[in-house]
């Protein structure tokens, strides 16, 4: 098939629940494994239970929302 997942993987970092491109192991990041963050940071992963009840990142949302779209000619919003 053609579908292709998103690039990107949440990951729980740091109190919050971040985005990042880095590849996934395919079990998840383990704890302690540092990501690149959507939001520019380089943060530790939590890969605990509890920690994806965490909030999510804005910065990492809105960014991972770009990534997730597909691409519009400008011309439908110029005006
Ligand atoms: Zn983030």
């Amino acid at each position: 098939m053609m579908y292709r997942p998103h690039f990107f993987s949440w990951v729980p970092a740091d109190g919050l629940r971040h985005a990042s491109t880095d590849a996934k192991p395919f079990r998840g990041y383990p704890t302690g494994f540092v990501v690149a963050t959507l939001c520019g940071h380089q943060l530790a992963a939590e890969n605990t239970d509890l920690a994806w009840f965490w909030e999510t990142c804005r910065t990492c949302d809105d960014k991972a929302h770009e990534l997730a779209k597909t691409p519009t000619p400008p011309a439908a919003s110029a005006r």
